[in-house]
């Protein structure tokens, strides 16, 4: 049996590895999956940003996208001076100059004097008049973009295969070199001075509200950022202030624009917000179900312990109860032979044999009785057969019958009882029993001097049987507990008093078949009150209320 039950066990606990194996599993796909959304959804916004920035690029290019198709030779040719500047070119940045994004535009020759010091003559273009003309009123921006776009192409220029490269001084100014490819020659620098508050407000801001959207549910806020001014220039949600520490990415632009980037940060979108929602609710579901079943497996667990232990005392019990049946009936045995062999003949001797026979007889009954009592109360199915009955008679014979018991553990008996005690319903051999069992644990737990006082009066609820002594006492934590079965207080006078914690379980499972309540009141070192109420037999108003107090009737048996 032990074995099967380490298998049993064994297969229980294979079983809730393996729900929570599972479990754990479903909760890893559940939290991957919701991972992987979120990742889609932010890789996407990147790939986003990084379309928003090459658009940018594509907006400076368009107005200049035909300066490739010129013919530089005609070009170098033409840049002799202002006045000579090719139509081919002219009509280009007469375009370039309708365009807003280009506040002015500036054109060098090759040498690029200005590139060095700034008031070196520059042809600017005027646009009313579509012409350039000399001038020495341009700004150190100028001069500066025109200054980084030589020097770059200088680094570049002998593996450079195309007529014309586009280069970026920050946000100021753009500046497109002209290359005569065939002989790797620069031909000229056209500078187009941006317009920055144009790029901004007329073209950036704009696309990124197109583009990102504006309100709560974009999952995502948007700043332009110029970083060496820590100045926010646009932004997609106006309503949340720039801080750096909500940032979760940053994208750059491409070869231009250097002072300025775009910062980013991800906030849950419905989308993502719903996937989050469902994981929650998943996982809270999943937890529930978890603590359930470990809830259930501690449970089986523990009432496992528990009906293990009750078995092993239910043997112990039997096993006692096996061992001291044997003493009185040894002792009758001996009597007995003694007596059936007629040897003995004194009567002096004869009488304390058959004194002998009668005791051990009388306590060989008891036993048997406790052990009916158990049985009594373990039958559940066999219900009481119930029977009028009037407690004060009842009371009076049942003390009578006891008489000898009592005499013999010299215990002085009082009786109580109101003057007229309805009656109740009660199988009268339960009763009994009750009776039995509370009797003998105030016997047992007093000291020599035994008092035992039994009191029967009406209450609110039903008729009251109330058992008190003036033995050692019940400690308030154990009042719930001395009801359980197999429950003994561990204190000196029960290790040394003969019992196995049945009796008041008995008394317990007895009581309620008989429809009653049984309460315990108990001082230690002054004594126990066991009180039961049974119902009436013909139901409450039948009977005298009449406190205990006002009884009437009072009668004392003295059986010491
Ligand atoms: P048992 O008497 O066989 O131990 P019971 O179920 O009758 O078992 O009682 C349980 C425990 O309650 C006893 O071990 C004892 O400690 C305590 N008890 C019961 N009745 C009394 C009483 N009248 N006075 C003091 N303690 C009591």
């Amino acid at each position: 049996m032990q074995q099967y039950r380490y298998v049993r066990w064994f297969f229980l606990a294979l079983g809730v590895v393996a729900v929570l194996g599972l479990t754990g599993m479903n909760v890893y796909s559940l939290y991957a999956l919701h991972e992987n959304k979120v990742q889609n959804y932010v890789e996407n916004q990147k790939q986003q940003m990084l379309e928003y920035t090459n658009q940018v690029r594509n907006r400076f290019r368009y107005p200049v996208r035909h300066l490739w198709q010129l013919d530089m030779e005609e070009v170098k040719v033409s840049l002799q001076s202002p006045e000579m500047v090719c139509n081919n070119l002219t009509a280009i940045v007469d375009e370039a100059i309708q365009d807003g994004l280009f506040s002015k535009i500036y054109l060098s020759t090759a040498d690029c004097e200005a590139c060095d010091r700034l008031g070196a003559p520059l042809w600017k273009y005027h646009g009313p008049e579509g012409r350039f003309t000399e001038t020495t009123n341009y700004n150190q921006l100028v001069s500066d973009g025109l200054g980084i776009t030589r020097t770059r192409m200088n680094a570049l220029i002998q593996d450079y295969r195309w007529s014309t490269r586009v280069i970026f001084d920050t946000q100021n100014s753009m500046t497109v070199a002209l290359i005569n490819s065939t002989n790797k020659e620069i031909v000229g620098y056209l500078l187009f001075v941006i317009d920055q508050d144009y790029l901004v407000n007329s073209y950036m801001a704009p696309k990124l509200a197109n583009t990102f959207g504006t309100d709560g549910e974009s999952g995502i806020i948007i700043w332009l950022h110029d970083w060496t001014k820590n100045e926010v220039l646009a932004t997609t949600h106006p309503d949340v202030p720039y801080s750096y520490q909500n940032v979760d990415f940053i994208q750059n632009f491409p070869d231009l624009l250097n002072d300025w980037n775009l910062k980013v940060a991800f906030t849950a979108n419905p989308d993502i917000a719903a996937s989050t929602a469902s994981l929650t609710r998943n996982l809270i579901v999943l937890a529930g179900a978890m603590i359930l079943l470990l809830g259930a497996f501690v449970f089986m667990f523990l009432t496992a312990q528990r009906e293990r232990s009750l078995a092993q005392r239910q043997a112990l019990f039997l096993a006692n109860v096996t061992h001291e049946l044997k003493t009185p009936l040894s002792v009758i045995l001996a009597a007995g032979e003694n007596l059936s062999d007629g040897r003995v003949t004194d009567t002096k001797r004869l009488k304390s044999y058959g004194a002998h026979i009668y005791n051990e007889s009388l306590r060989l009954g008891h036993m048997i009785d406790r052990l009916l009592d158990v049985a009594k109360s373990d039958n559940h199915n066999a219900g009481p057969q119930k029977k009028k009955t009037n407690l004060v008679p009842f009371l009076r014979n049942y003390i009578e019958k006891k008489q000898g018991y009592l005499e013999s553990h010299n215990v002085n008996v009082h009786l109580e009882t109101d003057e007229h005690v309805p009656e109740i319903m009660v199988d009268q051999s339960d009763l009994h029993s009750i009776l039995d069992n509370l009797i003998d644990n105030a016997v047992k737990y007093s000291p020599k001097e035994k008092y035992i006082e039994i009191r029967v009066y009406s209450t609110d609820h039903g008729i009251a049987l109330e058992v008190t002594d003036n033995g050692i006492g019940i400690p308030k934590g154990y009042h719930k507990l001395i009801f359980n079965k197999f429950f003994r207080v561990e204190d000196a006078l029960t290790a040394r008093t003969k019992g196995h914690g049945l009796g008041l379980s008995i008394v317990k499972d007895l009581v309620t078949r008989n429809d009653g309540e049984i309460v315990v009141e108990s001082t230690p070192g002054k004594g126990s009150a066991f009180t039961v109420i049974f119902s009436l037999a013909y139901g409450l108003g039948n009977g005298n209320t009449d406190s205990p107090k006002k009884s009437k009737l009072q009668e004392t048996e003295h059986a010491s």
